[in-house]
């Protein structure tokens, strides 16, 4: 079942769904923004749900960046791309080349060569441009993936590159059948394409730190079991951290896009 309510003036399309969470997501090619609600919770959970305050001011920077709702639209807001983007950590010179085939990107050595049609906007660009972060990510994380799983003796099922604010994240979802208690999902985000491969590595351990505590019944966040752990498998992953949380907000985070 689907229905679509709005919050100040914002479409939100809402599905009711099995599941138990929330899910809100943001369309930004289909251009709009989707709810999913277990069928438990009320209209007035759901309004304030999507008010929140973190959660109203993402919704809002959509409503005016990508579905350029006017009252929205952040003043003033900056339409150029930006002429370098690091890839891998390595700063990249953009070069557009305007075309009539499909959309891609191609890196050779540190030019970033963009193919695009005549008229893309900025947010088009940026969606290009993660798809290539994305696809970049899914090269690089299996192997490491597989690397720790092994060091570790745990194992995930499944793992998953998206556009999202969080350089990661990891879902156990419980009971899935008798014969399949546990379905774990490893999620990274696109972005970490723009930081070191040593950074991607503290991101994998971390999430997967969190899968063995799990397994072992001694999970507590990210308490002294947590630390332990990472401190045994990645003793420098504080410094490779910490050079990463100095580093300066890039344009679409400044302009909330994610
Ligand atoms: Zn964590």
């Amino acid at each position: 079942m689907s229905y679509t309510i709005e919050i100040e003036d914002i479409p939100i399309t809402i599905t009711v769904w099995e599941k138990r969470w929330m899910s809100l997501l943001f369309h930004y090619q289909d251009k709009y923004i989707a709810l999913r609600v277990p069928h438990t919770k009320s209209q007035d959970y759901i309004k304030a749900y999507l008010t929140r305050p973190n959660r109203i001011e993402k919704i809002k920077a959509f409503a005016g960046n990508v579905l350029r709702i006017p009252k929205y639209i952040p003043e003033p807001f900056d339409e150029s791309f930006p002429s370098t983007v690091n890839v891998w950590d390595i700063p990249c010179d953009i070069e557009i080349i305007e075309c009539k085939s499909k959309p891609k990107i191609e890196l050779t050595g540190n030019l970033l060569k963009m193919y695009i049609r005549p008229g893309f906007t900025i947010i088009q660009k940026f969606n290009l441009l993660h798809k290539f972060y994305k696809s970049i990510v899914k090269e690089a994380a299996p192997s490491i993936v597989k690397k720790w799983e092994e060091i570790m003796n745990v194992q995930i099922q499944e793992l998953c590159i998206k556009k999202v604010k969080y350089h990661g994240y990891c879902t156990i979802q419980k009971l899935v059948s008798d014969s399949y208690p546990v379905h774990i999902i490893i999620t990274l985000s696109s972005n970490l394409a723009m930081h070191s491969l040593d950074y991607l590595e503290v991101v994998i351990v971390h999430e997967l730190c969190h899968v063995k505590l799990y397994n072992e019944n001694r999970t507590d966040g990210h308490g002294k079991n947590f630390l332990d752990l990472m401190d045994g498998y990645l003793p420098d992953w504080k410094a490779i951290s910490k050079k990463m949380n100095k580093g300066e907000l890039c344009w679409w985070e400044k302009q909330k896009l994610i």
